[in-house]
C-alpha cells in the first residue's frame, strides 16, 4: 500500500494514509500524486501565504532503490509568486529518506502558531519547535538539526529569506534546491522551518530479480556512453558546460535583461575554469552521473567560500543580466543564494531588471542606497543580493520579483520586467530558441527551462528536429514536451540523464515502475505518456479555476518588438506568437481561450473537473 503522511499544524495532527488504489493507477507517483492531491484539496481564488494553501512534498516510486537517477524530491503548492500551480525539485538524499520512512507524499496543512520542524523516524512524527533555528542560514540550520538528529539524518528546510517573505525563497537539502515559485516562502508561512527525516534503507519490489535486471541494464546505458561526449563530461563539469555552448553558438545566453544574445569574456566563465576550481563531484542518492560539483574559493576577497556550485543557470543569473565575468563572485552568489535561502534565476533576474533601470535613469543612487549599477560591476550586484535577502531597501522591492517590484516602481518599468505569469526567465533567450521560448510563454508555472525544454532545435531528431528561428510549426512540439516532462516526473525523473542526454526512456523507467509496484500497465510508455498529458491538462484546469487564460500566455513586450542583439540570431523577434499558440492549444484540445475542452477532458478521464472550469470556456 502506497502511503501519505498528513500534517497539519494548526492542530498539531499527524496521519497516516493510505493513496487509494484508484488514484495510485490513474497518476502513477511524483507529479501526479502532487498534481492529483493539489487539485483537489487547494480551493480556487485562495491566498498562496493564506494556511489554507497546502505543501505537498513528493517523492517518486523509486526512489531509494538502485534505479539511476530517480531519487529526486519535488515540492507542489500553488505559487505565491505567480498564483498558478507550481512544481518544483531538488536533489540529494532527502527523496531516498522520505521513502525509506515509508512515504511517497507528505502533504502540509494549516500553519503552526509558532516556528515549528517536522521530525519523523521509525514510525513516529513529531512536530517540534524550532525557536532555536528561525532565523537561521539554510547551512547553520542543518548544521544544528545534524547535531541533533545525527549525520545521517536528512533535511529539507528554509532559509531568512523565507521568513521574511521574499517571495521566490526555496527549500533547501544539503546544497541542493528546489527553488523555483517561491515555495519555501509557502513554507515560511506556515511557520515550518525544516522537515527531518531518519530512515533506514529498505527496499520492497513486487519484482526483484526483474527490477535488478532492469538497473543492470540501465547502469551498462549510462557507461556505454562514456566514450562519448555525454556522460563523462557532464560527469566531469556538469552543467556549467552550457554557459560557452549557447553564449558562443547561436546567441541564446541573454545578457544585459534578455537585450543581447552574446557577451564577450565568456572564456572566463569556461567549464574548465569552474573544473580548476572543483574539489569534488557530487551527486544525488543512487546517481552515477554526480554532477554536482563543490567548489572552493582559495584566493581574492572571497577566499575560503565554499560551494555546490554554480550550476549552469546561476552562473548566467550572476553573469549575462548584469554583463559580468567574474568566476569567483559567481561562486560567492551562488553561497549567498544558498545560505539566504533564494532562487539564484528570479534573483539574478530582479538583479538585472534593476541594472536596466538605473541604466535608463528610472532608478538612481536615492533609490540604491548610494549603490551605482554599472554593467561589469559585480560589486554591488552581491550588495542586493543580501539586500534581497534580508529585504532592506531596493531588496525590499525587489523581494517581490521583478512583476510586483515593476508595479510598485511604475515609471513605465513594467517593459523592463522579463517574466511569465510573474516568475522571471531562466538563462536561454527566447528569441534564439523560439519553441523554449514559447514554452516559456505556454508552461502551467511561468517561465521555467525545465518545465518543456525543446531540446529538438538543438539537434535532438526525436520526435523530430525543430527549427529554432522559423516562426512557427512549433505548437505539436511544445506540447510533446510538457507532456514528455510530466511523464518522466511520474517517477521523479531527473531532467538530464532522460531529457537532455536520454540515459534513460520512458519504455525503461516504465518497466522500472512495473517491477517495483507490480501494476502492469505502468510498464507502458504510452500509458506513461497519457498520464503526463492528463497532469497537464489538470494542472491547466487548477490554472482556469485562478482565472488564467490565454491571455496568460504571453512573453514579455521586448521578445515581439526589439530585435535580438548579437549571435546567430541577430535581429530576430518572436513574430507569430499567436500562431505558435493556436499550434499548441490545437494539438492539446484546447479552445482558442486556452481551455481544455469538455470532449478532452474526457478524453484524458478528467470529466469530473468539466464543472470546474465549464464556465471560463468562450
Ligand atoms: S544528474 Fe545530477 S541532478 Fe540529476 S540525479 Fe544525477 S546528480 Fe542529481
Amino acid at each position: 500500500m502506497r502511503k501519505l503522511l498528513r500534517v497539519n499544524l494548526s492542530s498539531g495532527q499527524i496521519k497516516e494514509e493510505s493513496i487509494p488504489k484508484r488514484i495510485a493507477d490513474a497518476y502513477v507517483g511524483g507529479r501526479g500524486f502532487g498534481t492529483k492531491y493539489v487539485y483537489d484539496e487547494v480551493a480556487p481564488g485562495i491566498d498562496p501565504l493564506n494556511p489554507e494553501n497546502k505543501l505537498i512534498f513528493g517523492t517518486g516510486s523509486l526512489a531509494g532503490t538502485s534505479a539511476q537517477s530517480l531519487s529526486k524530491w519535488m515540492v507542489v503548492t500553488k505559487s505565491p509568486l505567480t498564483g498558478t500551480y507550481t512544481r518544483s525539485y531538488g536533489g540529494g538524499d532527502f527523496g531516498a529518506w522520505l521513502k525509506w520512512a515509508g512515504f511517497e507524499l507528505v502533504i502540509i496543512e494549516g500553519k503552526a502558531a509558532k516556528p515549528v520542524y517536522i521530525h519523523v523516524k521509525d514510525g513516529k512524527y513529531e512536530i517540534r519547535d524550532a525557536g532555536a533555528i528561525w532565523g537561521k542560514t539554510t547551512g547553520q540550520c542543518q548544521t544544528h538539526l545534524k547535531k541533533e538528529h545525527g549525520a545521517k539524518a536528512q533535511t529539507v528546510c528554509i532559509g531568512p529569506a523565507a521568513e521574511k517573505l521574499v517571495l521566490y525563497a526555496g527549500i533547501f537539502s544539503g546544497h541542493r534546491a528546489a527553488a523555483r515559485g517561491g515555495i519555501g516562502t509557502v513554507m515560511a508561512s506556515k511557520n515550518l522551518k525544516a522537515v527531518v527525516v531518519e530512515a533506514n534503507r529498505s527496499e520492497t519490489l513486487a519484482n526483484p530479480e526483474e527490477f535488478k535486471r532492469l538497473v543492470q541494464q540501465q547502469v551498462k546505458r549510462y557507461k556505454e556512453t562514456m566514450d562519448g561526449m555525454s556522460f563523462q563530461t557532464f560527469r566531469d563539469y556538469g552543467t556549467v558546460m552550457g554557459v560557452e555552448y549557447p553564449g558562443r553558438g547561436c546567441g541564446s545566453f541573454p545578457v544585459r535583461n534578455f537585450r543581447m544574445g552574446e557577451m564577450g569574456g565568456l572564456e572566463k566563465l569556461s567549464f574548465l575554469q569552474y573544473a580548476a576550481i572543483t574539489q569534488k563531484h557530487v551527486g544525488c542518492y543512487a546517481c552515477m552521473l554526480k554532477c554536482g560539483k563543490i567548489r572552493k574559493l582559495s584566493s581574492g576577497p572571497y577566499a575560503g567560500v565554499t560551494s555546490e556550485g554554480p550550476q549552469y543557470e546561476t552562473v548566467w543569473a550572476f553573469t549575462g543580466p548584469t554583463e559580468c565575468t567574474n568566476l569567483e563572485a559567481t561562486v560567492y552568489a551562488d553561497h549567498l543564494c544558498y545560505e539566504l535561502g533564494i532562487d539564484t534565476i528570479s534573483t539574478g533576474n530582479c538583479i538585472g531588471f534593476a541594472y536596466e533601470l538605473f541604466e535608463k535613469g528610472i532608478l538612481t543612487t536615492k533609490d540604491t542606497d548610494g549603490l551605482i549599477l554599472t554593467y561589469g560591476d559585480h560589486e554591488p550586484m552581491l550588495k542586493l543580493i543580501e539586500k534581497i535577502g534580508n529585504r532592506e531597501g531596493l531588496g525590499d522591492i525587489l523581494a517581490e520579483g521583478v512583476k510586483r517590484a515593476a508595479e510598485r516602481i511604475g515609471k513605465g518599468s513594467e517593459e523592463y520586467a522579463m517574466h511569465v505569469k510573474g516568475q522571471e526567465m531562466p538563462g536561454y533567450e527566447p528569441r534564439a530558441l523560439k519553441a523554449l521560448g514559447m514554452n516559456y510563454a505556454l508552461s502551467n508555472v511561468g517561465a521555467n527551462h525545465s518545465f518543456g525544454y525543446a531540446s529538438q532545435e538543438i539537434g535532438n531528431p526525436h520526435p523530430r528536429l525543430v527549427d529554432a528561428a522559423a516562426d512557427d510549426d512549433k505548437g505539436d512540439i511544445i506540447k510533446y514536451n510538457h507532456d514528455n516532462v510530466a511523464a518522466f516526473e511520474l517517477a521523479n525523473c531527473c531532467h538530464f540523464p532522460a531529457m537532455h542526454l536520454e540515459f534513460v526512456d520512458l519504455e525503461l523507467m516504465g518497466k522500472m515502475l512495473e517491477a517495483a509496484l507490480g501494476v502492469s500497465k505502468f510498464g507502458n510508455a504510452e500509458y506513461l505518456m497519457c498520464v503526463g498529458e492528463k497532469v497537464y491538462n489538470l494542472e491547466r484546469c487548477f490554472n482556469v479555476r485562478e482565472g488564467f487564460s490565454r491571455k496568460d500566455d504571453i512573453l514579455p513586450k521586448r521578445m515581439y518588438t526589439e530585435p535580438l542583439k548579437g549571435g546567430l540570431r541577430n535581429g530576430e523577434v518572436i513574430r507569430k506568437p499567436d500562431t505558435i499558440i493556436d499550434e499548441y492549444y490545437d494539438a492539446r484540445g484546447w479552445d482558442r481561450n486556452g481551455i481544455p475542452t469538455a470532449a478532452t477532458l474526457t478524453r484524458l478521464g478528467l470529466q469530473e473537473v468539466d464543472k470546474d472550469i465549464a464556465k471560463f470556456r468562450n
